[in-house]
């Protein structure tokens, strides 16, 4: 089967910290546009002559609710093609070619699963996506530690959301790490802190799932399962670059 390649339309564009922007895209051409909680779509940009330098896959960050709009989560990368062109030529009407949906990290079939969730950045999109999806499908989940990182506070993405969730969920937690905020009153330092603190007795029955650069996933890939003793398939990750 040929490639799909949809047109879409950018509607709204939103500031989120001072180096992350929301950005919505509609897809007139469907009523629905069909997709698993965690999959990502591959843009066609126009940044370079030759046809693969131009493709950049992006999380789809909100739930599949039936519409024709995505929302994405983007971070500003310093001397990045893509994120030069989202953050300076992106506007309200710019169409965006992009092929998917793509990817297989989504919620497994059982969740009667322990699932650690853990991001840095922009990482949180699929995770947020799944979340939603959890909540407006109002499935039964056994329980779900999400874990994100950043370096600043005025980093931190989607936070009155997931703590909402704690409050709707007795059986969900929510940690965030800041590794440059002295003065933050949680966790100072990186991710892998608190899983291995909190995780450090290997179960069967706990999944970890990874989202985010590989700097934090190699860590994180080695910690579990090198130093801390968890088979590899119970480790699941997305790598954005
Ligand atoms: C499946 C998938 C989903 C993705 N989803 C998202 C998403 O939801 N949001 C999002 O912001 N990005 C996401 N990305 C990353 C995105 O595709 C681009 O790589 C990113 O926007 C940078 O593109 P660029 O052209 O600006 O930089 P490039 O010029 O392509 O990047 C230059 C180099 O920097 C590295 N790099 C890129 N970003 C970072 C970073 N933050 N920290 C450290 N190194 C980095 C790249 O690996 C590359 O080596 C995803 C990637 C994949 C594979």
């Amino acid at each position: 089967m040929p490639v799909k390649w949809y047109d879409g339309t950018v509607i709204r564009i939103e500031d989120q910290t001072p180096t992350t922007k929301r950005f919505w895209v509609e897809i007139p051409e469907v009523d629905t546009f069909d997709f698993k909680a965690g999959q990502f779509v591959t843009m066609d940009l126009p940044v370079h002559e030759k046809r693969l330098h131009r493709w950049r896959s992006y999380s789809i960050a909100n739930a599949p609710e039936g519409g024709n709009v995505l929302e994405f989560c983007i971070v500003l990368l310093e001397g990045g093609l893509a994120t030069r062109y989202f953050f300076e030529e992106v506007k309200v009407g710019t169409h965006l070619r992009f092929k998917g949906p793509d990817g297989t990290f989504t919620l497994p079939e059982n969740l009667d699963r322990e699932m650690i969730l853990v991001c840095t950045g922009t990482g949180i999109a699929p995770f947020r996506s799944m979340l939603l999806d959890l909540r407006n499908r109002k499935l039964p989940f056994n329980s779900i530690h999400l874990i994100f990182g950043t370096r600043y506070r005025d980093g931190i993405l989607y936070r009155e959301e997931f703590e909402a969730f704690k409050k709707e969920w007795p059986n969900f937690k929510y940690d965030i790490a800041l590794s440059r905020d002295s003065d933050w009153a949680g966790y100072k330092g990186y991710v892998h802190q608190i899983y291995q603190e909190k995780y450090a007795e290997p179960d069967p029955n706990r999944h970890f799932f990874l989202c985010g650069w590989s700097n934090m996933i190699d860590d994180a890939v080695a910690n579990l399962i090198v130093r801390m003793g968890y088979d590899k398939s119970q480790i699941h990750y997305e790598l954005y670059g």
